[in-house]
This record gives C-alpha cells, structure tokens and sequence, in this order.
C-alpha cells in the first residue's frame, strides 16, 4: 500500500484481504476526530460489515499487575500455535483522564507483537472513554473483517471501563490475585457481577494455597450473586501466566461457553441487544453534538451555568431552561 492516504476502496480490498498495514491504517481512520475522515470512516464500516462477527470477542480485566499482559501474551501465544488469529485491543481510561497511560507502553506483549498470526493494537490516547469505547467496538469490526478469529480486549479496573468493554465482548474474564478473596467487597464485587469468569492468576510457587483459598471465596461469593445465564455458572479457576499452567483448561472453559450459549441462542441475542444500545449510545452523542452546537444554547449556557455554579438556580431548572431554548430554535 502506498504511503499516500488510501482511499476507502483501497481500505476495504486491503482489510479483506487481511493485509496489517490496511488495517492499521483503517482503524487510524475510525480514531480520527476529523469530520471528512468520520464519514470515510462510516462508509468503510458500513461496507465492511457483511464481513463482520465472526471472532471470539473476550474481554480481559484486573488491576494493574495481575499480568493481564503476561497472561494475554501466553494464552495468545498458545492461540496462533494453534494456527488461530488472534487481535489484541485495549481499552485504557488513564489514557483519557489524565494523558498519562497504565495499559499502553510499548514494551508489553513484545513476542505476540511479533507474530505474524497476531495483531496487538494499544488504546487510543485520545478522547473521552465514551468514544475510546464506541472506536474500540468499531476496531473489533475492522479484525472481524480481516479475518481474525479471536479479539481479546484488554481494560483495567478504573470507573466505567469495565463496564463498557463487558458491554462489546461475548466472554468476560475477570483476573484476579491469589490472596485477596479474604477483603471481597466493594469495587471487586461490582466486577464479579460481570464476570463470565475469574481466573487468580499467579497461582505458582508459594502463590499455589493462598490461590485455593481464593477460589473458594470467590466461588462462595458468586453463588450469592444472581446468574447472568440460567446456561453458565460463572467457573472459578487458577492458572499460571507464567508457567502456562491451567490455561489449556482455561481456554477449553471459554469454547464450552461459546457452544453452549450458541446451542441456547443467548450468543446471537447478547450480540443483538449489544448492537442495539450501541445505536443508543450513538444517537446520544450525535444529538448532545447537536444540542452543544446550537447557537441558541451556546448563547444561553454560559451564563447558566454560573448561576447553577453560584446556587442561584438549580441544575435542573437550568437543564430545562436550555432544552426549551433548544427547542424553540432560537
Ligand atoms: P498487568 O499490569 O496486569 O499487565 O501485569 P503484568 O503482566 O505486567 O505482570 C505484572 C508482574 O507480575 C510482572 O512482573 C509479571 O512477571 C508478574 N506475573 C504475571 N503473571 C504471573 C504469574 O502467573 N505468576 C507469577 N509468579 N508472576 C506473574
């Protein structure tokens, strides 16, 4: 491909035929924030999209230093030894609030960035995580269409993140410490209420006990918890990124999840009702888009929103006074 911009049909022919460079470049179109490259952007995705949902979406958390990244390139590894074509996304919400970034630096899964059977791609650094969240379901597209059969999406456990990758994938998989199912409570347990499955990583070396009891707690924990599926009890089990152990079994657990949910038709309405709220999500963003560059708002806002800030009016009363601005057209 020539180092001119591409145009779309040169993209769609590129990404069809699973070339890396057309695909890099077509997912640096879908992150640009330029208006004429947006619509490129959904032309190509609209074009692309007979070839789409064809991989294995699994989305991937912890905290920083459960081996999210030792774990993805071992299983990942694993995955193309096997022939399979495996992309690696990332969701990092450090890259939108402060610039700074927990999940990108370059240095992590340099063995799966170099194999051929893989495409690593780190999150985009830019934007607010709504719309690193709505380009990565779109990124997901792009490596269905270029053939890749599994997706992991990486994310960390930082406000709404999690949430929103668990909302994009069909498998959910939580990673979690050996030794800390003792402190379950809080934060941990909104994770577990979107877990498909926690796997304690680390269970190795002096680790192996300290991992068993967490397994027992984190079972106890999730039979408490109401079931995503009448089909699937969420498993708890313990592997080793580091010496791969458990992740045969690991793996073996989540393709009995995808056979069982395809042979229920929860697979087909979980991705139906996942594209449906993203359609939502896109008109809540096109019509805030409209409503912020109203003229008649943005003559009215400003002043607004001090007084709401100076507790001369209440926030609702200023939100509405805005929407019959926006209303009237004036
Ligand atoms: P991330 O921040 O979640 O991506 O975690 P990393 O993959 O960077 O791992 C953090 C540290 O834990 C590194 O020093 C890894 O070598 C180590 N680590 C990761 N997986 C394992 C494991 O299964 N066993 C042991 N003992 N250490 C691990």
């Amino acid at each position: 491909m020539s180092r001119r911009r591409p145009s779309v049909d040169e993209l769609v022919a590129g990404v069809l035929a699973g070339d890396r460079t057309a695909l890099g470049r077509a997912i640096t179109l879908v992150e640009s924030t330029r208006g004429d490259d947006q619509d490129s952007a959904r032309e190509l995705l609209s074009r692309l999209l007979p070839a789409t949902g064809g991989a294995l979406r699994v989305g991937i958390t912890g905290v920083p230093g459960v081996g999210k990244s030792t774990f993805i390139e071992a299983l990942g590894q694993r995955l193309t030894a096997n022939r399979t074509r495996l992309a690696v996304l990332a969701v990092d919400p450090s890259s939108t609030l402060s610039g700074g970034s927990i999940l990108g630096d370059k240095t992590r899964m340099q063995e799966l960035a170099r194999d051929p059977l893989a495409f690593v791609r780190p999150s985009p650094s830019r934007g607010s995580l709504g719309g690193v969240a709505r380009r990565t379901r779109e990124v997901i597209l792009l490596c269905e269409a270029a053939g890749y059969e599994v997706v992991f999406v990486e994310t960390v456990g930082v406000g709404q993140s999690e949430t929103m990758v668990a909302g994009m994938v069909d498998f959910f998989l939580v990673l979690m410490l050996p030794g800390a199912g003792d402190e379950l409570q809080g934060i941990k347990r909104g994770i577990l209420e979107l877990a498909d499955m926690v796997a304690i990583n680390k269970a190795d070396g002096d680790n192996v006990q300290a991992a068993q009891r967490a397994k027992v707690e984190y079972g106890r924990a999730l039979r408490l918890m109401p079931r995503k599926s009448e089909h699937w009890s969420v498993p708890v089990m313990s592997c080793s990124a580091l010496s791969g152990d458990g992740l045969n079994e690991l793996w073996a657990e989540v393709l009995r999840y995808r056979e069982l949910m395809v042979a229920a038709g929860e697979w087909q309405t979980n991705r139906a009702e996942q594209r449906v709220a993203a359609m939502w999500r896109a008109i809540e963003w096109g019509v805030m888009g409209v409503f912020r560059g109203d003229p008649g708002v943005q003559g009215r806002a400003g002043e607004l929103e001090d007084a709401v800030r100076e507790g001369r009016v209440a926030p609702d009363h200023a939100a509405m006074e805005l929407l019959a601005v926006f209303r009237s057209g004036e």
